[in-house]
């Protein structure tokens, strides 16, 4: 039987072939390998990469390629676990990764980024690879500030900052509740040095367990609400990038 070419890794060529010959976007999850508290797993932003990925590209009928499961994440090194790439290397390999998706024919490359240290490199991958002719869109969970304030009900330890809290604890146990364990969740709001985001710091200089928040009331329900949101969100927002390149 002809097996839909959804996904990439477990595709076989044909198939590839097939999906790109109709004008297939290839998606692909960009995560980390990072602590994230003692109740969540290394892979927590690659496992929620993912799961998003996986739901754009059945409804956008495009293929989802394996996800990059290594990050930028330099400011958690002092943490046990934390295996990071540099800037420099994670964009050269996103831009290694978009050149042979382009090689292969596909319409254009749909990036979900689930860690905030990727955004710089990712931003500057995508410049490249749009120079040589692929239409690239990047995404960090847009709408996920609005959502996480009118489904969660714990405060983020910081604007805008959502790590091994409520939030990214719902969305495990919605996704992946197999690997979390609440039975070690534990609420940390951290007093943030005066000078947070003006030089680099190390998290664990001023965060003991890793948490940023209290992920306790974290629920699969509030995780799936979550994530349909932003999955909605950010089909819309593909959509406008469709439509600007008739992709
Ligand atoms: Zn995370």
């Amino acid at each position: 039987m002809h097996k839909i070419a959804s996904d990439f890794a477990h595709t076989a060529w044909p198939d590839i072939a097939e999906a790109a010959g109709r004008g297939a976007l290839a998606v692909l999850a960009i995560g980390a390998c990072e602590q994230h508290g003692a109740h969540l797993p290394l892979t927590t932003d690659t496992d929620l990469a993912l799961g998003v990925s996986r739901r754009i590209a059945a409804a956008l009928e495009a293929v989802v390629l394996p996800p990059i499961a290594y990050g930028d994440a330099w400011n958690n090194e002092a943490f046990p676990g934390t295996l990071s790439l540099s800037p420099d290397t994670l964009r050269a390999v996103i831009i290694d990764i978009g050149r042979g998706v382009r090689r292969n024919g596909f319409a254009g490359l749909v990036i979900i980024n689930g860690h905030f240290g990727n955004r710089e490199p990712i931003g500057l991958a995508a410049r490249t690879l749009v120079a040589e002719g692929l239409p690239v869109v990047h995404l960090d969970y847009p709408h996920l500030e609005k959502l996480a304030g009118d489904i969660c009900d714990s405060e983020p330890a910081g604007p805008g900052f959502y790590h091994a809290d409520e939030v990214e604890t719902a969305m495990m146990l919605a996704l992946r509740p197999d690997v979390v364990d609440m039975s070690r969740a534990a609420p940390e709001y951290p007093a943030f040095p005066p000078t947070f985001g003006i030089e680099p710091l190390q998290l664990r200089d001023f965060n003991a367990t890793g948490v940023f928040g209290d992920p306790r009331p974290a629920t699969a329900a509030k995780g799936e609400a979550l994530i349909e949101g932003i999955v909605a969100e950010s089909l819309r927002l593909i959509g406008l990038w469709q439509a600007r390149h008739a992709i």
